[in-house]
């Protein structure tokens, strides 16, 4: 299959490059050119506001039924066209075939999620004295400029699609210039399945130059962000300037907390498997490893050998369970953790190094005994590698895993209910998971606490969250 032609969709119309200015998007497994990518101008974004404000008048006016019947229709042109949206996200980001099927699956299963519970926008009736009444009622909050990044090429822009039309908000979509077709593949579904025009618009660009025009605009009346926190900061600014809503999911450094009772093979086997998916390129990762004395000496042996059995290759080829990192600047982030913690003591258990001569491999990476002043225990590694280091008791677990500013995910394994309870009490962040290593659905709220973010996407916090409460008070 050939990677398809690179588009912009504005104002209903899908749009080459013309005239405009390109940028080559590249094949992370071989390093190669897949396409030139169109990037908007000025003119092109002033377009897509004022086609983002006509589609707001008619869009927030549609019937639950409506927009249930388009996000449907997506879902089923998504299942459909499966096979062909996984490939399209392995070549351009590289993770293995079979999690891009996944993240296809999960993002027809979320736009059926949001097709339902559309149907479930209510309000509220305050009963005054005889003849009067006060109503609380929701409506949508407007448009929504959304930028998504690379690392779920399909799931981001699914996410950041869903909620917003669910509620009846037309959105324009950036999402990350390095993954461009599977969004294209998503906008296309909503469209073919009959999403009026300038409902969802899709833009590529230079990432500030997009979003200091978007978020500039009185017309867009919501900012919906995930990247890093760094980048999310600055927005964060840009929005404050016209008092913007803002969903913002800034990514973690996920602490695990493997306790002496746990079931150690089954937890190994677990943490192996989320550590390593999509090259250890998600924010939700768990990253930093903390295991009680008693059993450390043991887990660690059996987590290097467990991600030693690894096999790192092309993501087109269906045995590979770890593919290339999706862009060249992560395998060199990955030497530099590596080297600073290792001049600072950790012990290298496997991996370490990058892998093959071309595209950007990273070996499945395993660091014990690593020091907590080290950088990659203070900063998101972003990357296949995971640290270990041992405590003692519960407090010294909880003061761990509290101690940096991110609050996205957290993991535990214990086999004792007490302990589940406390720890799943104690730890700061937005999602913990406890004996499990799966912290999204399409009917639970995602999001962090802290600099990780705010505001929840998925679940009916996602709807909420595009939602404004008006109360109308009658005499
Ligand atoms: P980056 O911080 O430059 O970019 C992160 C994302 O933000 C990209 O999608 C990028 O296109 C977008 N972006 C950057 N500047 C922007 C701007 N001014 N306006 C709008 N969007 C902008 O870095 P990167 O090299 O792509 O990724 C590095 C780090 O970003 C990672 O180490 C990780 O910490 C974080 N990240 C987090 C997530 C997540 O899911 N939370 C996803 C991707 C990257």
């Amino acid at each position: 299959m050939d990677y398809p032609a690179l588009e912009l969709h504005i104002d209903g119309e899908w749009l080459g490059a013309g005239r405009r200015r390109t940028q080559r998007v590249v094949n992370p497994a071989t390093g190669g050119s897949l396409g030139e990518l169109p990037l908007v101008d000025a003119q092109d974004l002033e377009r897509a506001l004022q086609a983002a404000e006509r589609a707001f008048t008619r869009w927030r006016r549609s019937s639950p039924e409506e927009r249930s019947r388009v996000l449907k229709g997506a879902a089923q042109l998504i299942r459909e066209r499966a096979g062909r949206i996984a490939r399209i996200a392995t070549m351009e980001e590289g993770k293995p075939l079979r999690e891009a099927r996944a993240e296809t699956a999960m993002v027809a299963n979320l736009f059926d999620f949001y097709a339902e519970e559309c149907r479930r926008v209510y309000g509220r009736v305050l009963v005054r004295p005889t003849g009067t009444r006060s109503l609380v009622v929701k409506e949508p909050v407007g448009p929504v400029a959304a930028f998504a990044p690379w690392n779920f090429p399909v799931g981001n822009p699914g996410r950041k699609l869903g909620a917003p039309i669910a509620a009846g908000c037309p959105v324009i979509l950036k999402p990350a210039e390095e993954s461009p077709a599977s969004a294209i593949e998503i906008v296309r579904s909503l469209i073919d399945a009959g999403l009026p025009g300038g409902v969802a618009q899709l833009v590529f660009g230079v990432p500030d130059e997009v979003s200091r025009h978007l978020l500039a605009s009185p017309i867009i009346r919501k900012l919906s962000f995930t990247g890093s926190i760094a980048v999310g900061k600055h927005l964060l600014g840009l929005a404050a300037a016209t008092v913007k809503r803002t969903t913002m999911e800034l990514g973690g450094h996920a602490p695990v907390i493997v306790f002496d009772d746990a079931d150690l093979d089954r937890a190994v086997e677990m943490l192996a498997a989320a550590k390593f998916r999509n090259a250890g390129q998600v924010c939700v990762s768990p990253t930093r490893f903390y295991v009680q004395q008693g059993v450390y000496e043991r887990f660690v042996t059996a987590f290097a050998a467990r991600a030693l059995q690894i096999e790192v290759g092309d993501g087109l080829v269906e045995r590979h369970h770890m593919g290339p990192m999706a862009n060249p600047r992560r395998p060199q982030a990955m030497e530099s953790f590596v080297s600073d913690a290792l001049s600072h003591g950790a012990k290298l258990q496997t991996g370490g190094a990058r892998q093959g001569k071309e595209g950007f491999f990273w070996q499945p990476t395993v660091l014990s005994d690593v020091p907590p002043h080290a950088r990659i225990m203070r900063e998101e590694p972003f990357g296949p590698v995971a640290v270990i280091s041992p405590f003692a008791t519960f407090e010294d677990a909880v003061e761990q895993a509290n101690r940096l500013p991110y609050g996205l995910a957290a993991y535990a394994f214990t086999e004792s209910a007490k302990r589940a309870l406390l720890i799943g009490d104690a730890l700061e962040a937005g999602m913990v998971a406890i004996n499990a290593v799966m912290v999204a659905a399409p009917d639970a709220p995602f999001g962090g606490v802290k600099e990780s973010g705010h505001g929840a996407e998925d679940g009916p916090e996602g709807l909420e969250a595009c939602l404004v409460t008006k109360a109308i008070h009658q005499g």
